[in-house]
């Protein structure tokens, strides 16, 4: 099923108005005609069918017919993770943390961190189109934060969970208890620096291990994220 993508700001009085290359997908693409019904997401849980009323140029607008909410995923999970060097691997970590259900992702530049600028344009265009392949209803809002202590002062009420290969997990890890709002912390290619540990341990912060053997930054976001399925 194809599923197109509308912000609630082009979403009123029971129409709603694809733009841009939603709206190319439908028209050319679909060859999508007066009449013909499609569904919707708004990137905020809500899901929505119409038939077509009218086509223009690059434009198509929908009358609602259905609409419904789906509840924001359940635990709130929000992935931070340091920025890597090479752009497919951060926008697959991107896709993928998207497909796990992630509900909003933190980018940072880590110490040890090599990279400085990220295509943020690039990461939303993957984020819609990671919901709509999902089949999802939530956007996740994706942002980029100058340091791990930015990141962390700016996360209130979560427990913080940080994924480190230099813990033994002896299986008494706790990933499930605690609050519904949880933060993900994954470090950069070279892990995490001394002094991010350090700041692990003061806002006592819960090292997670993924087992014996060392993954590659996207590997861990998929291995820890998709604990929580
Ligand atoms: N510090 C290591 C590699 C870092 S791997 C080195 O310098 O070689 C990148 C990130 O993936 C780590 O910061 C950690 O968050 C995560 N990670 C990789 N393997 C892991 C494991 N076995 N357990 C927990 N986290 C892991």
């Amino acid at each position: 099923m194809n599923i197109f993508y509308a912000p609630p700001s082009q979403i009123n009085n029971g129409f709603i108005e694809l733009l841009d290359q939603e709206a190319a997908h439908a028209s050319k693409v679909l060859r999508a005609s007066e009449g013909d019904v499609l569904h919707v997401v708004d990137g905020q849980g809500g899901r929505y069918k119409g038939p077509i009323r009218r086509i223009t140029k690059n434009s198509i607008q929908l009358e609602i017919e259905e609409q419904r909410k789906i509840s924001a995923p359940n635990p709130e999970l929000i992935l931070g993770m340091g920025i890597i060097k090479k752009r497919d691997r951060l926008e697959f970590a991107v896709e993928k943390a998207i497909e796990l259900g992630v509900s909003e992702i933190m980018l940072f530049r880590s110490d040890h961190s090599i990279k400085e600028n990220v295509r943020m344009d690039r990461l939303e265009s993957i984020a819609v189109s990671a919901m709509k392949q999902s089949l999802r209803a939530w956007l996740p809002q994706i942002s980029l934060y100058r340091s791990l202590e930015l990141l962390l002062d700016d996360v209130q009420d979560a427990d913080i969970l940080a994924a480190h290969e230099k813990v033994d997990g002896n299986g008494k890890q706790k990933i499930h208890s605690g609050r519904d709002k949880k933060l993900l912390l994954v470090g950069p290619e070279g892990g995490f620096s001394d002094s991010e540990i350090s700041m692990f341990t003061e806002r006592d912060a819960q090292l997670v291990s993924l087992g014996e053997n060392r993954l590659r930054t996207e590997t861990a976001v998929v291995a820890f994220l998709s604990q929580y399925l």
